[in-house]
């Protein structure tokens, strides 16, 4: 059996019982960084046994571990922050899982899009979550396709690519498009700010801009 668990995006409260239960229960916990989950698994008094889990050794570890989960052990997959596989490993690992009748469980629980677009108030019915842009290669292919999208779409972006990724909407989508850049949700400076690309661009512009972002930007308006 394993559990994928979520864990806080910046607020510890965001920790649900069950996820520190699951936590505690299981024989091992996989872990992106295990020194961030320390803090984590220290506050809340989890002493379960760590073993690294990344981007760098997923491939070569995933068929290990699901032999030892079909054998029987019960581990728990955990990343820095929010949910394991929304722009962060876990994808590799889930599939192996299916492929080989190893039962998966994902808890619900804290990811940054959810938050970031429910609170922007543009139209969450139906909505295409794209997490991180390439950096070069394949940006503008990535872009042109975002923005003939009908319906609201959503990126994460580093602060220091902030500008750069208004400026690219701004040219794609048109500097009136509405959209809102979520920083720092649930921490202390929480800022969630909807407005045109230009407005945005106006204020964040003005200011050093620091800490995580998610910017959702609404759908291609019909004629
Ligand atoms: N697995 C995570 C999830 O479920 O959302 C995402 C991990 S990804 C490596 C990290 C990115 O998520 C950040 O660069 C940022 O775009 C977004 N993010 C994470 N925490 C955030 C927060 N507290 N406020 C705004 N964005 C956040």
């Amino acid at each position: 059996m394993l559990y994928i668990v979520p864990t806080p995006i910046g607020n510890l409260e965001d920790m649900t019982m069950r996820a520190i239960r699951i936590l505690k229960e299981v024989t091992l916990i996989m872990a992106e960084d295990t020194r961030t989950s320390r803090r984590l698994l220290d506050h809340y008094g989890i002493t379960t046994h760590m073993r690294a889990f990344h981007a760098h050794n997923e491939h070569a570890v995933t068929e290990r571990i699901v032999d030892e989960l079909s054998s029987g052990v019960t581990m728990a997959l955990i990343s820095d922050a929010g949910t394991p596989g929304i722009s962060d490993p876990g994808f590799l690992l889930a599939r192996a899982c299916q492929r080989r009748g190893v039962r998966v469980e994902c808890l619900p629980g804290p990811t940054a899009f959810v938050p970031a677009l429910v609170s922007s108030g543009l139209p969450c019915d139906t909505f295409h979550f794209e997490g991180f842009l390439p950096h070069k290669k394949g940006r503008q292919t990535r872009l042109k396709y975002l923005a003939e999208l009908p319906h609201t779409f959503v990126l994460y972006e580093s602060p220091h690519r902030l500008m750069k990724c208004l400026e690219e909407l701004s040219t794609f989508c048109g500097p009136e498009r509405q959209a809102c850049v979520a920083r720092e949700l649930s921490k202390k400076h929480e800022e969630v700010k909807t407005a045109s690309l230009t407005e945005l661009k106006a204020h964040f512009g003005a200011k050093d801009v620091k800490g995580e972002i998610v910017m959702v930007v609404a759908g291609k308006e019909k004629g």
